[in-house]
């Protein structure tokens, strides 16, 4: 039997990543976070002094550009060639510039590739993945495709609990920017057709989580 592939999209904050690692940890599956990928070029192009608003200069990168992620939600790493770069990525002057890197179009399609061979490589019954465009582009064909959501002011009190060293206020004023960014390459605030939204304003983490698996297995009947 094929893996059943599940994509959850939504903007920062939403609590995409956090959530959708707990729900493949519940329901045995792997857990591909896109947004790392994405982070971990802007790192190497930081790494190499490259302007990342200099779309050629970064595309330039990509065959150079060796990526590993561990897609075991209880064994999660992120390598640039033999670089842990997991804690490195999250710095703010990686999500600084992430934005201008993930608007590059040879970027997106290689990206996009990956992610597509990492669904399909999965060992586990199912792989949630999880990012900006995954129920749109990268999987439309998933059998369960969600759009992860918070108000918001939920967003911007969560990411500033995440992230030490920085005012709730610089935190807010940079997710704000960042989302800005994004949603002119891709709509990941409104669900495309078929998508299910989970509205997680009013839910604690764990009620989140089992949205989601309660969506899953809701589907898979
Ligand atoms: O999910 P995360 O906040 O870590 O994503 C970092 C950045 O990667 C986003 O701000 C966006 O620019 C980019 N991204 C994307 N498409 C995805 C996942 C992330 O463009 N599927």
């Amino acid at each position: 039997m094929s893996a059943l592939v599940v994509a959850v999209d939504g903007p920062a904050g939403s609590g995409k990543s956090s959530v959708s690692r707990a729900a493949a940890r519940k329901l045995g599956f792997d857990y591909q976070d896109t947004g790392a990928a994405y982070r971990a070029l802007a790192w190497f192009a930081l790494e190499r002094g490259i302007d990342t608003e200099d779309a050629d200069a970064v595309s330039a990168l990509l065959p150079q550009f060796t990526y590993r992620l561990g897609v075991d939600p209880d064994n999660y790493f992120v390598r640039v060639g033999e670089t842990d770069v997991e804690t490195a990525i999250r710095e703010p002057r990686v999500s600084a510039v992430v934005s201008h890197i993930a608007r590059v179009l040879p970027v997106r399609a290689h990206l996009v590739e990956l992610f597509r061979r990492t669904i399909a490589a999965t060992t586990k019954p199912g792989i949630i993945t999880e990012g900006r465009d995954i129920t749109t582009v990268v999987s439309p064909d998933a059998q369960v495709r969600i759009l992860l959501t918070a108000s918001e002011e939920a967003r911007m009190g969560r990411r500033a609990a995440e992230v030490s060293g920085q005012s709730a206020e610089d935190v807010a004023k940079q997710l704000t920017a960042r989302d800005a960014q994004d949603s002119r390459v891709i709509d990941f605030m409104n669900a495309a057709d078929g998508v299910i939204t989970i509205d997680s304003t009013q839910l604690n983490f764990d009620e989140t989580i089992q949205a989601m698996v309660d969506l899953v297995h809701r589907t898979t009947g």
